[in-house]
Order: C-alpha cells, then sequence, then structure tokens
C-alpha cells in the first residue's frame, strides 16, 4: 500500500499483555443470584417505567429479557413495550458497588495494574503478574474461575497486546468466554469486526461511515489516512492507527504509594508561630489535594521540622479512622503537633516544613468519581 509522505510511522509495541474483563450482565446477575427465580424471567434493572411516568432507562438485562431485544441505555418505557412481562428491579448500587470491590480484590491477586472502567469492567496489565504465569490465557482462566467461586458470578475477558483489542475480545464470544488475539491475528481480527465495534464510531458516526461504504474493519483499513481525517478528524486520525492494530495507550492504574507529603524550605527562616501556621496552612491544603488526586485516604499524619541550626524534628500521630482528604483538618493536626514539639530550637528560626500523610489505603469506591449512569438519578 502506498505511504503519503505525510503518514508518520506507525508504532506497534506487541510486548504487553493485557486482560479486559467484562462482567457478564452484571447488575442482573447479582440479582439472579440474589433471587433464583429470576433465572427464568425476563429481568430488568431499571425503576418500573410505569412508576416513573415512562422516565429512566434500562441499566442491565439479564439474558432472558435480551432475547426480547432489551439492552442496556434503552429507555425503560421502550423495554416495557418490547417485553410486557418484564419484571423491573430498581437497581441496588450498593450491593453492586460492594460486589465489583470484591472482584477488584481478586484481581490484586494478580496484578496491581488495574484500570476501572466502570463496575463491571477494567483493564488489567498482566505483563508482570504477581503469579509468574507466563501463558496470559491460563492467568485469564484461573481468573474467572476464582470470581464464580468468590462471587458465583461469570465474567467474558479478551486478551491480546493492547487495550482497544483486548476489548474488543472481551465482547466476542459472552457469556463467560475467554478471547485471545495475539498479535499475528490482530489484523485479520480487526478486518472482521463491523464499524460499530470501533471505540469512537458511536451512533452519529456510524451513517457517515455506511454512507462511505465502511461497514467493517476491512474498509476502514483501506481508507487513506488523510481522507479520514478530513472527514472524522482525531477520530479518524485514532481509527486509522487502531485497525492496523496500534494502541500504545497504557493501562491507567493508581501506583501504589506509601505516603503523599509536601515539604517546604524557607529563606529567610521562618521567625514566628504567625508564620509557621501561614505555612502548614498551604502545605495542608496540598498534601489534601494530592492525596485526592492520588485516591488515597491515610491515618498518620507526620510534621517535619528543620531549625535554622539544622536539628531535624518528626513527629506522627496516628488515628484509629482513616481521615477525610480535608485541608482544614490536616492543619489543625500539623499546628497541634508543631505546638507540642516547638522547644528552644526554634530561636535559630525555621528553615524547613513538611505535612506528610503515611498509612494509605485507596479511597472506598463510593468516593471515586465513575462515569456510571447519567440518566438514572
Ligand atoms: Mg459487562
Amino acid at each position: 500500500m502506498a505511504q503519503s509522505i505525510v503518514e508518520a510511522p506507525i508504532r506497534i509495541d506487541t510486548s504487553r499483555k493485557i486482560i479486559h474483563v467484562d462482567m457478564d450482565a452484571f447488575y442482573a446477575s447479582i440479582e439472579e443470584r440474589e433471587n433464583p427465580a429470576y433465572k427464568t424471567q425476563p429481568l430488568v434493572i431499571a425503576h418500573d417505567p410505569r412508576q416513573t411516568g415512562g422516565r429512566g432507562v434500562v441499566t442491565t438485562a439479564n439474558y432472558v429479557a435480551r432475547q426480547f431485544g432489551v439492552h442496556s441505555a434503552m429507555p425503560s418505557q421502550k423495554a416495557l413495550e418490547m417485553c410486557p412481562q418484564a419484571v423491573f428491579k430498581t437497581p441496588n448500587f450498593p450491593l453492586y458497588r460492594e460486589v465489583s470491590a470484591q472482584i477488584h480484590q481478586i484481581f490484586h491477586e494478580y496484578t496491581d495494574m488495574i484500570e476501572p472502567i466502570a463496575f463491571d469492567e477494567a483493564y488489567l496489565d498482566v505483563t508482570d503478574n504477581k503469579k509468574q504465569l507466563h501463558s496470559a490465557v491460563q492467568l485469564a482462566h484461573e481468573l474467572q474461575r476464582e470470581i464464580w467461586r468468590k462471587t458465583h458470578l461469570t465474567c467474558s475477558t479478551g486478551i491480546s497486546y493492547n487495550k482497544f483489542i483486548a476489548k474488543l475480545a472481551s465482547d466476542y464470544r459472552k457469556p463467560a468466554g475467554v478471547t485471545i488475539v495475539l498479535p499475528q491475528d490482530a489484523e485479520a481480527f480487526l478486518l472482521r469486526e463491523p464499524i460499530e465495534k470501533f471505540r469512537g464510531v458511536g451512533k452519529k458516526t456510524v451513517p457517515k461511515m455506511h454512507d462511505l461504504g465502511i461497514m467493517t474493519g476491512q474498509e476502514l483499513y483501506e481508507q487513506k489516512e488523510l481522507d479520514l481525517i478530513k472527514n472524522f478528524g482525531k477520530l479518524g486520525y485514532i481509527l486509522y492507527r487502531r485497525v492496523r492494530g496500534s494502541d500504545d495507550r497504557p493501562v491507567e492504574y493508581l501506583r501504589e504509594r506509601k505516603s503523599i507529603g509536601k515539604e517546604r524550605t524557607f529563606g529567610p527562616f521562618l521567625q514566628s508561630t504567625t508564620e509557621v501556621n501561614t505555612h502548614l496552612k498551604a502545605l495542608a491544603k496540598m498534601v489534601a489535594e494530592s492525596m485526592q488526586g492520588h485516591q488515597r485516604h491515610g491515618k498518620t499524619l507526620v510534621l517535619k521540622l528543620r531549625y535554622g541550626d539544622f536539628v531535624t524534628i518528626t513527629k506522627r500521630r496516628t488515628f484509629t479512622e482513616f481521615l477525610p482528604n480535608d485541608a482544614i483538618q490536616f492543619d489543625q493536626y500539623a499546628e497541634e503537633i508543631f505546638e507540642d514539639v516547638v522547644d528552644e530550637h526554634f530561636d535559630s528560626g525555621i528553615r524547613l516544613l513538611g505535612i506528610t500523610m503515611t498509612g494509605l489505603a485507596p479511597l472506598a469506591f463510593e468516593n471515586i468519581t465513575l462515569p456510571l449512569y447519567p440518566n438514572d438519578n
């Protein structure tokens, strides 16, 4: 295929092993587990449209309801019309969140490189996994068995060398499927996929693709890069690469951190408690923001101070509960510790102050903002 001079070379890194885990009909399967009678009925997880005046959307439908054409994101009213005998069950998000946390614990037995997409979906980078398993397929099977053993829920997994293909693969065989797409098979796999499956090709883009005669990956592949960019902008640029098996996006996980802190040095040295408190306030604010940014909370606050004569004191205070990431509280405790430890060396001034939080843990799931159901209040 002729390459135009404007085309940047496409990088394809096949060294990673990425698994996309997608729980099968997650909310509906949890409800079936809690109440097995639902298994043989068309079950729709949504507020009953007869009680909401027709408002609301379907979060999940079980496999029986899907046979009537009901699917997630469909208006509940439409689901009722398609399947008048459907059972509508109001979502129990606290329960789903709890099960999701349980599944994440299982993920952590294999890797800490986990990128959650929703309660029921995550990418795992298992290139270097905790079980030293070389085969990602074996790992995926073990993971599925473990999830089943501990939750009695099934999931489907897609395995490949990048996120884009792994996600397509997890959708390939559902429920309880394992699909691996090896680098040498990626192109053939992608060319067969219908264009609707390419991420970013949504309701608005599909008709435009069809108008251009692009129905599958094959026809997408045949497009010139400049034409795709002209017709679809940045999405065109991305799709040109995706259909060639290129996607270098890393699995964006929260790195484990032992502590989060900020310190500042001063010249001239601080001479008064008022000055110290002003700077502790600023440090507390930065630490609280950083903690929130890293989605962590901690039980121990450490104050560090270094006097003008280089005498250094670190003093920690540990609480029984995790502290909220609140700048005012951090500042208050830091000021209290300061009053506790300050001594005659203060005459030489203070050249450094620091506040650090340790004893960290991930923020509870309920404090993390995940894109869920904007239509469902
Ligand atoms: Mg799912």
